[in-house]
């Protein structure tokens, strides 16, 4: 399946200089849609994992179709403050200043295999973050699943030592 086609690429947004993908023509092809889900839920079955872990709000787009075709939980990681029970939490960079992403202490038990998913790998700062939360938790992180990588962006570095699969990577 030729999946670069369904990503539309977007010139300087959301600003100057940032070749923005945009994966909702991807989504809005529900046979695509399905085929990269099931590719991306391959890889996790081979994982033997037990849980499916993703960053708001993309992350979702992917992980929970993911783990629904398992039949595996879904745990999601957000923004701080957004969680209404007890939270660990971990703080990222952004390009400017920083955020904090937060996981329900409680949702991941320790030694779970945990798939890690979202939409997009750039930087890598919003997998870190995933990363710090579930191993905090005791979890184990058994792979790391994308659509899209963004290899210029280096975002695989100090994060190597993870299984990485991408459906897609733009050089
Ligand atoms: P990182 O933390 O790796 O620098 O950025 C990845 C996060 O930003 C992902 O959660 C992703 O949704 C979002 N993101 C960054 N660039 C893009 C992009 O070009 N397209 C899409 N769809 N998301 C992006």
């Amino acid at each position: 399946m030729d999946y670069k086609k369904h990503i539309t690429v977007i010139e300087d947004y959301p600003q100057k200089g940032v070749s923005f993908k945009d994966i909702t023509t991807l989504m809005q092809n529900g046979e695509v849609y399905q085929q990269a889900i099931h590719d991306m839920a391959a890889f996790a079955r081979q994982k033997n994992i037990d849980v499916v872990v993703g960053p708001e709000a993309r992350g979702f787009v992917v992980g929970c179709p993911i783990a629904y075709a398992l039949g595996k939980g879904f745990v999601p990681v957000r923004k701080k403050g957004k969680l209404p029970r007890e939270t660990v939490d971990a703080d990222y960079g952004l390009e400017y200043g920083k955020d904090t992403l937060s996981i329900h202490k409680d949702a991941i038990q320790a030694g779970q295999r945990v798939l890690i998913t979202d939409d997009l790998l750039a930087t890598g700062g919003t997998i870190r973050a995933t990363i710090d939360l579930v191993e905090q938790l005791g979890g184990e992180v058994a792979g790391l699943a994308f659509l899209i990588e963004l290899r210029y962006l280096d975002g695989r570095k100090g994060i190597d030592q993870y299984d990485l699969y991408s459906l897609m990577i733009y050089e």
